[in-house]
Formats: structure tokens, C-alpha cells, sequence
């Protein structure tokens, strides 16, 4: 039957279409529509929350009374068991008002994971300390508490870990090393709203936190804005006034325009604020389908040979805000292919699938120019303030951003479950094509 055998014949043509590499003119496996799925997730309420705030006097954190802004710092406080919460005006500025609260200043040494975002290394630049960094741990990609304790010097100040990719840094043995030389923590928890360090929330695992209200992170704002979380009252204390130009902010008492110390205008808007309150109502609600969809994302993923999933190392609860992937050569099968570039090649198969891998952090922090070259405020400075050591070396950073890719925080929304299943159908067809990767890897230089 004529009929049949088309339509038999279409079938076949259909599935091998279905099977080729979108590369080499197969069908992509991920539909176009579904490569980039909005984040932040905005709803009416949201609208109705930023409106409000037009409506009424409190534009600002120093606003006397009750603002968005205060309300949105005394949830968090509560949230995260810190004693208090200061709105900023980003996470770069919630960081140097963390490190200024605790005295750190000019040539103090800070030491920093050496895989983090810019902001991490900057933060202490700006209040003219000098950032060490630390290497970090192949697995959870965090600081490397024993590669932290062999840099700590006499003039070591304070230890900044980040939780990167919403997996907590090794607190226990952090503080462990800060108590024993004296030193302060101020957790980096931009990328980790929601993860939890053996049953409690970070934020409130060191001396101060600092948040990130930046629109790509797990609990955003409709623009720039930051949070400080701190536990000590005299602390908190000098943070507002630095926030405010080092003034004293009273509630009741007339503005006396009078600066106490060295401050900055690092204040948070209150239509910022408003936005990440209406927010904060569905956080849990998101947090969980989020949860959901990469557990089983990452279940299906761990099946292919040579793919290394992002895990929890610990009594952690990840907040899965990137996800990296780390690939293996050898255990893929694929021993004389450099695992930089399997995964050059693999990104380039994975892209044209409609999977929408990228790279994460192109430099180890310590290889970005401003670092070293050491430009900063001019004459050398804050590095001529002190005696800067040598730096370490950091080969599992340079290693973990050689060989792996990572998802971000907008292809994980709530919504993103069918995504993902795409996205993994994208990586299982590219596995089952593996000896094409190898040709791709090898022929490229
Ligand atoms: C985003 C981020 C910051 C800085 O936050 P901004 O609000 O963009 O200033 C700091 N550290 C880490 C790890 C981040 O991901």
C-alpha cells in the first residue's frame, strides 16, 4: 500500500531527524520557546506592591516609621535567625558594609575563595583591605577550609566565604580556624537564599551575611538591592550608620545631619523593598518546585557516564541556584580527549540542541586584572597599606572552570520543569553521539 509505505517512510525520516545532532541538521531537542524561561516570575501582586509604595511617603530606608524596607529587614532577620537585618542598596555594597561594621580596613588581608563572583574579591578592595584567595573543594566548588588555614597571617582580618551556587561553605571548620585566630566571618550568601548549614539557615552562621536582591538571584527584586544580616546589636549598629553617611537615624527624633564616622549613601529603595516582600510570599512555594524539578533533572543526568552532577556534601540543603556540571573525559569512555576540550565541544552540541549551557566565571578571581595588576586606588594602594603574600596557587578553581558549564537561576524557575526534561532529553542525545564529541574535541585547538 502506497499510503503506508510513505507514511512509514516519514516515520523513519522523522526519527532519524529526531536523533542526529541539531549541529549537523538534526531537530533540536529543546523547542525554542522553552530555552529561556523568565525569571524573575512577576505576578499582579507584585504589581500591586510596587504601585503601593507610589502611593505612599516612604520612599527610603530613612523614612521614620514603618517602610517596606524595615518590614522586608525584619522578615529576613526572622527568616535567616539573625538578631538583625540592614537593607542595602546591592550585594556588592551589603558585603563592604558587612567588612566595615567589623572594622576590617586598610591593609587587613581578607581571604576569599578563589572561584566566586567579581564582588566577592572587590568588596574588600573597597573598604582598602587586600583579598588572599583561597582554593576551593572539586566537589562542593567552596572554599577549602585547610587551603584557608595555610594563608592566614598575623594580619589576616577576616575569612569571606561564599556559598557558591547555593551549596553552604564548610562553616564548622571555617569558624573553627576564625576562632582560633581571632578572626571575623561575613558569609557571601548572594546566590543561596534558603539553603540551610546543618539545620540552620545561613545568614546567621557567621558574624554578618550578605545578600544579593539582584534580579537574577533565588529571591529577587525588580532591579538592584542587598541585605545584611548580622547578630551583634553594636554591630548592626555601626552598619546603619554606615548605610547613612554615618549618621544616627532615629525613629521620632528630628534628623540631626551630623556623620559619627565614615559613611556611605548605601541605602535601599523602598519600591525595591516592596517588590522582594511580595516575593517573599511565594519564596517556600518556589523554593519547592525548584527542589523538585533539578532532583529530578539532576536523577536522570547522573545516569550518563563522564557527566558529574552538582551534590551536597554534609547536612546542607542546597538552594540550587546555579547548577555546574563538571565533565570527565575518562569515566565517559573517552580517555585521550582533553577535558577542556570535551567540554568546548560539548557546549557547542549542547548550544545547538537548544540547551542553554554558558560558562560561569571565565577567570580564577585571582586572575582577574584588577587583582594583578593590583589596580585600586592609585600609588599601589590598598596592597602598599600592607605586606602582601605571594598568592596561592589555585589549580582546583582553574581545573573546575576548565571543565565544566553550568545552568542559571532563570532555567530553574518554578515553571521549569518541562525545560529541564527537555534539557535533559538535549544531554542524553548528545551522550548517545559521544563519538562525535571525541572527533569535535580533538579536531579542536
Ligand atoms: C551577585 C553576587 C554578588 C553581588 O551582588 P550584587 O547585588 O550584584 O552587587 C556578590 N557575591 C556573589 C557570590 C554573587 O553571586
Amino acid at each position: 500500500m502506497p499510503g503506508a509505505a510513505a507514511s512509514g517512510r516519514d516515520r523513519g525520516a522523522a526519527g532519524d531527524r529526531d536523533r542526529r545532532l541539531a549541529a549537523f541538521g538534526g531537530r533540536p531537542a529543546v523547542p525554542r520557546e522553552l530555552r529561556n524561561p523568565p525569571w524573575p516570575v512577576i505576578t499582579d501582586d507584585d504589581r500591586a506592591a510596587v504601585l503601593g509604595v507610589l502611593d505612599g511617603a516612604a520612599l527610603v530606608s530613612d523614612t521614620d516609621g514603618e517602610t517596606a524596607v524595615s518590614v522586608l529587614e525584619r522578615r529576613w532577620a526572622e527568616r535567616t535567625g539573625a538578631a538583625h537585618c540592614v537593607g542595602t542598596s546591592n550585594g556588592t555594597t551589603a558585603l563592604q558594609l558587612a567588612l566595615a561594621a567589623l572594622g576590617v580596613g586598610p591593609g587587613d588581608e581578607v581571604i576569599v575563595p578563589a572561584l566566586s563572583f567579581i564582588a566577592s574579591g572587590l568588596a574588600p578592595l573597597h573598604q582598602m583591605a587586600i583579598p588572599v584567595f583561597a582554593d576551593i573543594d572539586p566537589v562542593t566548588f567552596n572554599m577549602d577550609p585547610a587551603a584557608v588555614e595555610a594563608l592566614v597571617t598575623p594580619r589576616t582580618a577576616a575569612i569571606l566565604p561564599v556559598h557558591l551556587h547555593g551549596h553552604p561553605a564548610d562553616m564548622d571548620a571555617l569558624n573553627a580556624i576564625a576562632r582560633r585566630h581571632g578572626l571575623a566571618v561575613v558569609e557571601d550568601a548572594a546566590q543561596a537564599h534558603g539553603a540551610f548549614y546543618n539545620g540552620r539557615p545561613v545568614g546567621s552562621l557567621g558574624d554578618a551575611a550578605a545578600f544579593s536582591l539582584q534580579v537574577t538571584k533565588n529571591l529577587p527584586t525588580c532591579g538592584e538591592g542587598g541585605l545584611v544580616t548580622i547578630n551583634d546589636d553594636k554591630v548592626a549598629e555601626t552598619a546603619r550608620m554606615t548605610r547613612q553617611f554615618g549618621e544616627v537615624i532615629e525613629p521620632g527624633r528630628d534628623r540631626d545631619y551630623i556623620s559619627y564616622l565614615l559613611g556611605w549613601n548605601h541605602k535601599l529603595s523602598a519600591v525595591q523593598a516592596a517588590f522582594t516582600l511580595s516575593q517573599l510570599e511565594r519564596f517556600d512555594a518556589y523554593d519547592a518546585a525548584r527542589r523538585g524539578n533539578v532532583t529530578a533533572f539532576l536523577a536522570r543526568l547522573a545516569e550518563l557516564p563522564g557527566l558529574v552532577v552538582p551534590s551536597r556534601v554534609g547536612d546542607v540543603t542546597h538552594a540550587w541556584h546555579i547548577l555546574r556540571f563538571r565533565f570527565d573525559p575518562v569515566a565517559a569512555g573517552l580517555p585521550d580527549v582533553r577535558p577542556e576540550a570535551f567540554r568546548v565541544a560539548l557546549h557547542r552540541l549542547l548550544r545547538a540542541e537548544g540547551v542553554p549551557v554558558s560558562r560561569y566565571q571565565l577567570l580564577a578571581l585571582p586572575e582577574q586584572k584588577v587583582f594583578t595588576d593590583r589596580i585600586g586606588y592609585g600609588s599601589g594602594y590598598p596592597w602598599a597599606a600592607g605586606d602582601p603574600q605571594a598568592d596561592a596557587e589555585h589549580p582546583v578553581a582553574t581545573q573546575v572552570i576548565a571543565d565544566s558549564l553550568t545552568l542559571q537561576k532563570r532555567h530553574l524557575n518554578p515553571d521549569a520543569g518541562l525545560a529541564l526534561r527537555h534539557y535533559a532529553d538535549g544531554f542524553e542525545k548528545v551522550w548517545a553521539n559521544l563519538d562525535m564529541v571525541a572527533a569535535i574535541a580533538k579536531s579542536a585547538r
